[in-house]
């Protein structure tokens, strides 16, 4: 039983599948606050320093964690990352997962101007359907949905899924 008066939603998934473009608009759309976890990390330096090898930096999760556990704490959140197994579980009403064909993630990823090591890094990881099963890992399978993210269409579709399954979930659970 969540005492939220708001829902929040974790979009997560391979980089380059559109997270931050959908949870952008979603936040938009449903009224709710859009956390980019990445850019709160570089902001706030919520991290143990940069991996040159990888191009990223090392995330300290406890205190990310202990930063979104503020945010989060009334609800109203959209909160955006490539990763989903070191957030407590009780945070999230909703987990989206998108996914994305290599042939339509690959040309993504080259106009972000990744190295090639990061590029394949990032196939491999959609490939191997390695957000899923951390997702699977870390969620009730009832609250995780798998959407589709190629084309601006499949986009739009997903923000408004997430427009009405917000409305649902404040006509149901408003307390
Ligand atoms: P992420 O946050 O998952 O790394 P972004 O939201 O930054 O991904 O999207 C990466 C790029 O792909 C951006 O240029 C964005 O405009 C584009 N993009 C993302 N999702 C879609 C989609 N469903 N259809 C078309 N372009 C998309
Ligand atoms: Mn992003
Ligand atoms: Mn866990």
């Amino acid at each position: 039983m969540t005492t939220r008066k708001l829902p929040n939603i974790l979009i997560t998934g391979t980089p380059g599948t559109g997270k931050t473009t959908t949870a952008e608009l979603a936040a938009d759309a449903c009224t709710l606050k859009h956390i980019e976890v990445g850019k709160l990390v570089k902001e706030l330096d919520l991290h143990d320093g940069y991996d040159k090898d990888f191009d990223s930096y090392y995330i300290n999760e406890d205190k990310v964690c202990d930063e979104l556990e503020l945010l989060l704490k009334d609800g109203g959140c959209i909160v955006d990352y490539h990763g989903c197994d070191f957030f407590p579980e009780r945070w999230f009403d909703l987990v989206v997962v998108l996914q994305t064909d290599n042939s339509v993630l690959y040309p993504r990823l080259q106009n972000r101007g990744y190295t090639d090591k990061k590029i394949n890094e990032n196939m491999e990881c959609e490939i191997m359907q390695v957000i899923v099963e951390e997702a699977r890992e870390s969620y009730k399978e009832e609250i995780i949905v798998m959407l589709k993210s190629e084309t601006v269409d499949d986009m739009e579709s997903n923000v408004e899924r997430l427009m009405e399954w917000c409305e649902n979930w404040k006509t149901n659970n408003f307390i």
